[in-house]
């Protein structure tokens, strides 16, 4: 089983298919919970009046896991996005990166590294923003990138 959501307050991963424990409230829908201790915490921290704790079943599969293969980093060695309206600029800083490679091994950097590593940023950042909208979410936020596998 993999795991399908974290709780909302202990981050105890709650599994595809497992028992979870959502908010009555409805602006708090897209929180999870693992227990109903961890939602009478959310509560209190709410101060909702009258919400109770709903037991739900999560689904087997996310929609969205289920027509993406798993896979792991994988970039395409073609300088061609999948999606050749989106931008393919340069999202690293050359000078700053530059900097690093020097400070950290005296080394130099070649000045194709930067568009290398801008499609591991794509990569990343692609994944990020999957977990942001199945949050249900409209900004892409630090946290979306803590449980990406590289
Ligand atoms: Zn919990
Ligand atoms: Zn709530």
């Amino acid at each position: 089983m993999d795991v399908w959501r974290k709780c909302g307050v202990c981050k105890k991963e709650i599994l595809t298919g497992g028992i979870y424990q959502k908010c009555s409230i409805s602006t708090c829908r897209k929180s999870v919970f693992c227990s109903v201790d961890c939602w009478s915490v959310h509560d209190s921290v709410m101060g909702h009046k009258s919400a109770y704790a709903e037991e739900e079943r999560a689904p087997q599969n996310t929609q969205q896991d289920s027509d993406r293969p798993r896979r792991r980093m994988v970039v395409s060695s073609s300088k061609k996005s999948q999606d050749s309206d989106l931008p393919i600029d340069t999202l690293i800083v050359i000078s700053k990166l530059k900097a690093y490679v020097k400070a950290k091994s005296g080394m130099n950097t070649s000045g194709d590294v930067a568009d290398e590593l801008s499609k591991f940023v794509r990569v990343i950042v692609n994944e990020a923003l999957q977990n942001a909208q199945g949050e249900g979410r409209k900004t892409l936020m630090a946290r979306d990138f803590s449980n990406i596998d590289l």
